[in-house]
């Protein structure tokens, strides 16, 4: 049973009551804590609302993962995993399946270079959390094919696009055996310009075995790059190694 049923069902308990001593402005209370209440658990994945969301590795040791989100992109993914190779650091990147049929040449480095790759979906639509079962099971689906197709391998973790959620999330990752996973830190990379001010976010938000969040889709490499030095800089000095997220999570 997860958070939202333990919810719905305190919720039709007290509306049922108010119902019951005729108090229409206690059941409109009731509704208004409800609905906002979902609206947090459709937000923020850290709530785990809708079933066992990911947000956090194994804490036992000194240790992160960083994860790239939107790509495979030829603006910037190419010159990110130079610079992960030259650091020596292991990643994770969420890639959307429709870039990973487009440039599959990019997939396959990603996969090759030791990196694990997830899914993020394959349209990466805003409506996302509107879609029914069977959309949300072809958006999964048909990256998975795309990765097998470039990468030869299947992803077994999903990132939803924008981390919003609900059950019919959880019930198509599941049907295709695929774990949905959030996020610890994120530095909200592709609005915020300036590499110190996203690395600081970050830094505030990491702790062993945190989760972080970045893109390599959709943000310039001119950007990316001094961002990912820095951090990594930052993440060293603070005695951090990197690990990729199935190793991180125990
Ligand atoms: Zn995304």
């Amino acid at each position: 049973m997860t958070r939202f049923h333990v919810i719905a069902i305190v919720t039709a308990i007290a509306g049922a009551t108010a119902i019951s001593l005729g108090s229409l402005l206690a059941l409109g209370v009731i509704f208004a804590a409800f609905a906002m209440v979902m609206g947090f658990g459709v937000a923020f994945p850290q709530w785990r609302m809708f079933g066992p969301f990911i947000c956090q590795g194994d804490s036992s040791q000194q240790r992160v993962a960083l994860t790239f989100d939107d790509g495979p992109d030829p603006r910037s993914t190419s010159a990110l995993l130079d610079l992960l190779r030259a650091e020596n650091v292991p990643a994770t990147f969420f890639c959307i399946g429709r870039h990973v049929a487009a440039h599959p040449e990019l997939a396959a480095r990603i996969a090759q270079d030791g990196h694990l790759l997830g899914n993020h979906t394959y349209t990466h639509s805003n409506a996302t959390n509107f879609f029914g079962l069977a959309r949300l099971t072809e958006e999964m689906s048909r990256t998975q094919s795309a990765m097998r197709d470039a990468a030869g391998v299947a992803p077994v973790y999903f990132r939803p696009p924008m981390g919003l959620s609900n059950p019919r999330v959880f019930k198509a990752a599941s049907s295709l055996g695929l774990k949905v996973v959030g996020w610890t830190a994120r530095g909200i990379d592709t609005q915020i310009r300036d590499s110190n001010r996203v690395v600081q976010r970050i830094l505030r938000g990491v702790r062993p075995g945190a989760i972080i969040l970045l893109h390599d889709g959709n943000i310039p490499p001119e950007r990316l790059l001094p961002t990912v030095k820095l951090l990594l800089a930052k993440l060293r000095g603070q005695g951090y190694q990197f690990a990729r997220l199935d190793h991180l999570i125990k």
